[in-house]
C-alpha cells in the first residue's frame, strides 16, 4: 500500500478527489507495493483504482485517462531497501558519529537504481523482485559488480550469500534488461588479474552490459583503514592500462569504448583525462566518469547565452572539493573570457570526513562558511549544488539559507557555474536544475555511492 503526499490542482488526481494521506490500495485488483506499481499499472488509459481516504472511506474509481494526461499525484517517499552487505569500504560506515539518522542508511535498491541511477549490488533480490524487474522492464539498471569471481565478490561485499553475478546478469540480459556497471577498485583484492577477469567476464556478456566504470575506492577518516586502503598512484596507472586495453578492444569490435576509468582514477594516477568525445553520452557522469569533461561541454554550450554586462570586473569565488581544485582553472577559463569576471577557485578540504574525501558533493556547510565568512572582497560565491539536498541542507545539517545569512556576499548554488551566471542580479539561493538523483535525497537516503564516496 502506498500513500498520497500531494495532489496538483486541476489534474485528474484532484478531479478524482484524491487528497494527501489517501492510501492507494490496488489497481485492477493488483495490490500496490510502491511507486513502480503505481506508475506501471496506471499507465493504461482505463483502470480501476481502489483507495482509502484519510477518513477511512474506501472508494473504487473507474478511471479513464486520456493518453498523456498526468494524474498529478505525488507519493510519499518509498521505504528504502536496506543493503545486505557489509563492505569494508562502505562509505556509510565511514560517516562520523552524530550525523542525522538518514545518513547512516545503507540502501541497495534496484528501484532507485532504475529511477535515479543509484548503484545496486542485486544481492537482496527476492523471486518477486526478479519477476517485476522483467515485467516492468526496469532497464538499464546500475550495478555494483566489483568482481565477477564469486569468492572475491563475496569477500568484497562481506556477504557469503551474494549470488553469482555473471549468471545473474546473463539471466536478466536474456530477458531484455541492460546494465551500466561499476568496479570499485580495492587494491590487493580486485585489481590486477582480478580486474582483467572481471572485465573479460562482463565483456563476454555482450550487449546487455552497456558500460563498465572502474572507480578507485574512496575512504573517509573514519573508514576501516586497518582493512582497506586507497590505491597508490602506480596501482591506479595499472588499472587505467587495463581499462585502456578493454576500451581499445571495444572501440575496434563494437565502435565505442565501453570501459571507462573514473575521473578520480586519472587524477590519482596523475594522467590526463580523455577528451569529451570519449565519453559518448556521459552515461556514468554522475558516477564521476567524464564529469569534468561534461562540465566543460556544458560551459562551452552556455557561452552564447552568457552576458558579460553584469559580471565585468567582478570577483567570483568558486567553491569546490580538492579533487576538482587543480582542474577548475582550465574549466572556468572559458567563463572568465565570456563574462570578463575574475574567478577564484576555493578548493576546500573536507573538515567533516577528512582530507581523503575530495569530492565537492560531500563538503559540509561549515567548511564553506569558514572559507567565505571573511571574504567581503568577493562579489559572488558559487557553491556546488550537489553539496545540499532538496531541503537545501548540507551534510552537516547546516541549512543553505543559514549559511547565506552569515556570508558577506550573495551566494548561488550551481551545477556547472554557467547556470548560476546566466541570470543577473539574483542574490538568493538557486535550486533549479539539480540533478535527477537529488529527489532521492529528499527522502533521506544518504548521498553516497556504494564504496565510491560520491553523490548518489
Ligand atoms: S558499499 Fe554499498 S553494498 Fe557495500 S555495504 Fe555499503 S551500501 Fe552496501
Amino acid at each position: 500500500m502506498i500513500r498520497v503526499q500531494a495532489v496538483a490542482p486541476d489534474t485528474l488526481g484532484a478531479a478524482l478527489g484524491l487528497i494527501p494521506g489517501t492510501q492507494l490500495v490496488a489497481v485492477n485488483d493488483r495490490d500496490l507495493e510502491d511507486f513502480l506499481d503505481w506508475e506501471f499499472l496506471t499507465a493504461d488509459e482505463r483502470f480501476v483504482l481502489r483507495a482509502q481516504l484519510p477518513s477511512g472511506e474506501e472508494i473504487e474509481y473507474d478511471v479513464e485517462r486520456p493518453e498523456g494526461l498526468p494524474l498529478g499525484v505525488t507519493l510519499e517517499p518509498p521505504r528504502i531497501r536496506r543493503c545486505a552487505n557489509h563492505c569494508d569500504f562502505c562509505f556509510v560506515d565511514g560517516n562520523p558519529v552524530g550525523l542525522r539518522q538518514a545518513l547512516y542508511i545503507r540502501d541497495d535498491d534496484y528501484r532507485l537504481s532504475f529511477r535515479y541511477g543509484n548503484f545496486a549490488t542485486l544481492t537482496n533480490l527476492k523471486p518477486w523482485d526478479l519477476r517485476r524487474i522483467v515485467e516492468y522492464r526496469l532497464s538499464p539498471l546500475y550495478v555494483s559488480v566489483h568482481a565477477t569471481d564469486p569468492v572475491v565478490r563475496r569477500w568484497l561485499l562481506r556477504n557469503p550469500e551474494a549470488p553469482e553475478i555473471v549468471s545473474q546478469l546473463r539471466w536478466f540480459g536474456e530477458r531484455g534488461i541492460a546494465f551500466h556497471s561499476q568496479v570499485v577498485l580495492v587494491p590487493g583484492v580486485n585489481d590486477g588479474p582480478q580486474l582483467k577477469r572481471t572485465l573479460t567476464d562482463l565483456y563476454a556478456l555482450g550487449g546487455p552490459v552497456l558500460s563498465v566504470s572502474v572507480v578507485p575506492v574512496a575512504l573517509t577518516e573514519f573508514s576501516k583503514h586497518n582493512l582497506v586502503r586507497q590505491p597508490a598512484r602506480e596501482e591506479c596507472r595499472a588499472a587505467l592500462a587495463t581499462v585502456g586495453a578493454f576500451a581499445t578492444r571495444s572501440l575496434t569490435e563494437r565502435g565505442h569504448p565501453w570501459c571507462f576509468g573514473a575521473d578520480d582514477l586519472y587524477l590519482q594516477a596523475a594522467e590526463p583525462l580523455p577528451p569529451a568525445e570519449w565519453y559518448g553520452d556521459f552515461e556514468q557522469r554522475e558516477n564521476g566518469v567524464g564529469a569534468v569533461r561534461y562540465l566543460q561541454t556544458r560551459i562551452a554550450a552556455a557561452r552564447e547565452r552568457l552576458d558579460a554586462t553584469p559580471w565585468r570586473g567582478k570577483r567570483i569565488g568558486v567553491v569546490t572539493g580538492t579533487a576538482m581544485g587543480p582542474l577548475l582553472p582550465q574549466v572556468v577559463a572559458d567563463l572568465a573570457e565570456v563574462t570578463e569576471a575574475e574567478f577564484e577557485i576555493l578548493a576546500l578540504e573536507n573538515t567533516m570526513f577528512g582530507s581523503s574525501v575530495t569530492t565537492a558533493g560531500l563538503l559540509p556547510g561549515a567548511a564553506v562558511l569558514a572559507a567565505l565568512r571573511e571574504r567581503p572582497d568577493l562579489d559572488l560565491a558559487l557553491v556546488p549544488a550537489e553539496a545540499v539536498n532538496d531541503d537545501l541542507v548540507f551534510m552537516d545539517d547546516l541549512g543553505a539559507h543559514d549559511l547565506a545569512a552569515q556570508l558577506p556576499m550573495p551566494v548561488r548554488l550551481s551545477n556547472d557555474f554557467a547556470d548560476a551566471l546566466e541570470e543577473s542580479g539574483r542574490a538568493e539561493w538557486r535550486t533549479g536544475g539539480k540533478n535527477r538523483r537529488s529527489s532521492v535525497r529528499r527522502s533521506g537516503v544518504p548521498p553516497v555511492r556504494c564504496g565510491g564516496g560520491r553523490v548518489k
